[in-house]
């Protein structure tokens, strides 16, 4: 039976978390707003909310099928799917594939550069602070996460890079970078949390280049939500074709 939606009790950049009549569920909606720079550029992008929500809903299901561990039950409507609650852990995690935006800006180098390695990284998530880069000795010392809980998220975080980038790859997408956050139940248990589309991961179509992510909005790029329409489009169009 699904819960009745109850309190707003979070709302961010892009989504509004609601309590419901579970208390180990909640409601995420999905809004239109877009922001960039830390909320220094801000604007709205026409049903950014809906392709997220569908983005997201269908790449988690993906990986529910690989075996990773996610808060998301299932979509419910347009906008909103209904979550396991999750303490979020305060670390955005970062896998490279390819040099883009912060790293080619930070230590000079061309975007566009194919690493011989992942690069693994995590941001602090704070605002006022810019999410700086931090290592794990930080993490443990500011009290985020134990060491044996960033192994777990490292781990599960490479895994997932690995798995959309095969899935991107085959419906001729590069996954550049993406960025994932994780929370914690009740029980201890870490699991993918937030979202994974066009706003916290770099696509480059793999004949052109195009960008077709967020950076369309952070560069003024123009056709923001056709670019989010095809990533939609591409991903549905395998998952037609795919039997479990
Ligand atoms: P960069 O560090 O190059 O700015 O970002 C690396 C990747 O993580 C990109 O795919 C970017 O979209 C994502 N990312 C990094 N920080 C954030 C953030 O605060 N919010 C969102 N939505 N995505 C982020």
């Amino acid at each position: 039976m699904i819960p009745e939606k109850q309190a707003l009790i979070y709302e961010g950049k892009a989504k509004q978390v609601y309590s419901t009549t579970n208390p180990d569920d909640v409601i995420i909606r999905y809004k239109d707003d877009a922001t960039a720079f830390n909320g220094i550029k801000k604007s709205t992008i026409a049903n950014k909310g809906l392709i997220n929500n569908e983005i997201t809903s269908l790449i988690f299901e993906y990986l529910a099928h690989k075996g990773i561990v996610t808060h998301l039950i299932q979509r419910l409507d347009e906008r909103e799917q209904l979550c396991k609650k999750v303490h979020i852990i305060k670390v955005e995690v970062i896998i490279r594939n390819v040099i883009a935006g912060s790293m080619a800006k930070r230590l000079g180098l061309k975007e566009g550069m194919i690493p011989p390695n992942r690069i693994y990284e995590m941001c602090y998530k704070n605002d006022e602070y810019q999410d700086p880069l931090i290592n794990e000795d930080h993490a443990v010392a500011m009290g985020i996460a134990n060491y044996e809980e960033l192994d777990r998220i490292k781990k599960a975080a490479l895994k997932i890079n690995q798995y959309l980038y095969e899935f991107m790859d085959n419906i001729g997408i590069i996954l550049v970078d993406l960025k994932l956050e994780f929370g914690k139940d009740r029980f201890g248990n870490i699991l993918l949390a937030d979202e994974i589309s066009p706003d916290t991961c770099r696509f480059w179509d793999k004949s052109t280049q195009k960008k077709l992510d967020k950076d369309r909005f952070r560069r003024d790029l123009g056709n923001i939500e056709e670019a989010y329409e095809e990533i939609r489009d591409r991903i549905k169009q395998a998952l037609r074709d795919t039997t479990w």
